[in-house]
């Protein structure tokens, strides 16, 4: 029998209190302002020792159905591998590692799941390979491949500038509780943008360079009735183009009671703001009910990316 380590990391999934979107750089990325919030549905990466070089990658049994190998790739291209080589890159290592991940965030669904997946996966090879990196060398390295992945390694409520990677902590006093809905379908983050050019192209549209202080303090206060008003995202114009159901079941949220609705980052998941989490509860069952999905409570914000488990696997050689 040999012991072999393995440390399982978990990182949050995240909304877009706000997003605003410039136009198109000239290397094709687009300048946001945004406040991130990340949110209590997290991902889980194991990753193990392996006496080689190779990586695998494989879904846990307890991942959610709609993760499958059909929308959930098993192979070089899965972030968590990228994110994993990358940081071997960064350090020298040159070991391998089994890696599986527990799929909670809905995939292509908005909410930064690629994203977290990547995050987790550097703080568990971090921990697996004794590399020492802090969380801030780690966001260097995962802000190569994602301008989202430096927010999941922070987590909490943030300010993220440039194109979202520029992230400023903000210290929240209270928790909001939202109502997230799902869609059984996922949208292009590549294809929204493209779409709201489109719907864009005879407006003037400036790059932001700050996001609105007067959602900043509705968040930091959890001043519900002022959030509502200022949840803002330029993005939901373009989902709501491409999945016109979006639209109607933005409708049926807010007729049910929700402060606001609004669509998570690129969509399709939508997020409503509760009053409590009383009410995120009572307004989950009457969502589900009506529109016959399964609607989630959660709540912001969530910590960032950190081990949760820390231990020796033992298996015959
Ligand atoms: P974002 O909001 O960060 O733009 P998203 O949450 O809408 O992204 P993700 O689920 O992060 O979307 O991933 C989008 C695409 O990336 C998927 O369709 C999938 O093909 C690919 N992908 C690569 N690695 C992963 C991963 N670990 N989890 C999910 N998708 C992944």
């Amino acid at each position: 029998m040999i012991g072999l380590k393995s440390v399982v990391a978990r990182a949050p999934g995240k909304i877009n209190v706000s997003l605003e979107v410039g136009p198109p750089r000239e290397d094709g990325y687009h300048s946001v302002a945004t406040i991130y919030l990340a949110v209590s549905l997290f991902e889980d990466v194991r990753a193990s020792e392996r006496m080689d070089s190779e990586f695998t990658i494989s879904l846990h049994p307890d991942s959610a159905p709609f993760a499958d190998p059909e929308t959930f790739p098993l192979g070089k291209d899965n972030l968590v591998v990228r994110a994993a080589d990358e940081l071997r890159r960064y350090t020298g290592v040159t070991m391998g590692a089994d890696l599986e991940v527990t799929k909670r965030v809905p995939i292509a669904g908005g909410m930064g799941g690629g994203s977290a997946d990547a995050a987790a996966a550097l703080v568990a090879c971090n921990a697996l390979w004794d590399c020492g990196l802090n969380r801030e060398e780690l966001a260097v390295v995962g802000a190569k491949l994602g301008a989202d992945i430096p927010f999941a390694l922070f987590g909490g409520a943030a300010v993220g500038l440039g194109i979202g990677d520029q992230v400023s902590p903000m210290l929240l006093r209270r928790s909001t509780y939202w109502v997230l809905v799902p869609a059984s379908y996922g949208l292009s983050t590549p294809e929204v943008y493209r779409t709201l050019d489109k719907l864009r192209a005879d407006q003037d549209v400036e790059a932001p360079h700050e996001v609105d202080i007067d959602t900043v303090q509705a968040l930091v206060t959890a001043d519900v009735n002022a959030l509502g008003l200022n949840l803002r995202n330029d993005m939901e114009q373009a989902a709501i183009h491409l999945a016109p159901e979006i639209d109607t079941v933005i409708g049926t949220g807010e007729r049910l009671g929700a402060v606001r609705g609004i669509v998570s980052g690129s969509g399709p998941t939508i997020a409503f703001l509760a009053e409590s989490k009383t009410h995120a509860e009572q307004l989950r069952t009457l969502i589900n009910e009506e529109l016959d999905v399964d609607a989630l409570v959660v709540s912001g914000p969530a910590n960032g990316a950190a081990v949760v488990n820390h231990h020796a696997v033992f298996r015959g050689n």
